[in-house]
């Protein structure tokens, strides 16, 4: 399998603030899915972060196909997060005076590579709330919107941050399984913060963050499936 992503010996300080990210060093390969495990401040977010190009990094490289992120400038960061890469957060970030439909489309042009609204509505089961607004959605919903969003420009990494924090136990395991079936329909490499080892279980890595360094990394020959997920 190829490397798609390559951190080596990143660290991250805030100004003056304690050193966040100590020495991480990993490597991505294309079309898996990697859970990123750890207590609350343990450092997640800033390395997701670094690894989608949103910070830069204090020390430390992060190549992407073998093109080193941190010597980008704004420019070249933009096109980045533009074409390759897709984000998704807890809070799912939708326009409320836009219709469904219109938020799906923000940054997506005629000319641009992009898949069809219709086909990736029905993988995420919204093609029916296109003409809705966002308040008349429910959460999980919403987020299922903020995939489709994410993924319409057919980037090669998605980056999920506490996605399906806000959510139930039914509608994290749609989303978790909509995330599955998206990585092996579109080889999307899927990077997932999650505070929940049930839905740990169903990745093909988990890997632990603790004060700022990787404190385990665990490949999972066997992950399980979302049905078999108990949910604790
Ligand atoms: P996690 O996502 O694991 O909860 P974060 O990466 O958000 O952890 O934060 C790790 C540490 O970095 C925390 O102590 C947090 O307060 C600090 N931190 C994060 N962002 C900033 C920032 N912009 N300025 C100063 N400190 C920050
Ligand atoms: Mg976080």
């Amino acid at each position: 399998m190829l490397t798609i992503l390559s951190v080596d010996k990143v660290t991250k300080q805030f100004r003056k603030h304690e050193v966040v990210l100590k020495n991480v060093t990993l490597d991505i390969k294309e079309g898996t899915f990697t859970a990123m495990i750890g207590a609350s401040g343990s450092g997640k977010s800033t390395l997701l972060n670094i690894m989608s190009g949103l910070l830069k990094p204090t020390s430390g490289s992060v190549l992407y196909k073998g093109k080193n992120l941190t010597m980008f400038d704004d420019n070249e960061i933009a096109n980045f997060l533009r074409n390759d890469v897709g984000l998704i957060f807890q809070n799912y970030y939708l326009l409320s005076h836009l219709t469904v439909e219109e938020n799906i489309n923000i940054g997506i042009s005629n000319t641009g590579r992009h898949y069809e609204l219709n086909e990736i509505s029905k993988v995420l089961g919204i093609e029916n709330l296109l003409r809705h607004f966002p308040s008349e959605l429910s959460g999980g919903q919403q987020q299922r919107v903020a995939i489709a969003r994410a993924i319409m420009k057919k980037p090669s990494i998605l980056y999920c941050d506490e996605a399906t924090g806000a959510l139930d136990e039914a509608n994290s395991k749609k989303v978790i399984s909509l995330l599955h079936r998206i990585r092996q329909q579109y080889g999307i490499t899927i990077i997932f913060i999650t505070h929940n080892h049930e839905i740990a279980k169903t990745a093909d890595r988990v890997i632990t963050i603790k004060d700022g360094m990787v404190y385990r990394d665990t490949t999972c020959t066997n992950p399980i499936s979302v049905k078999q997920m108990s949910w604790a």
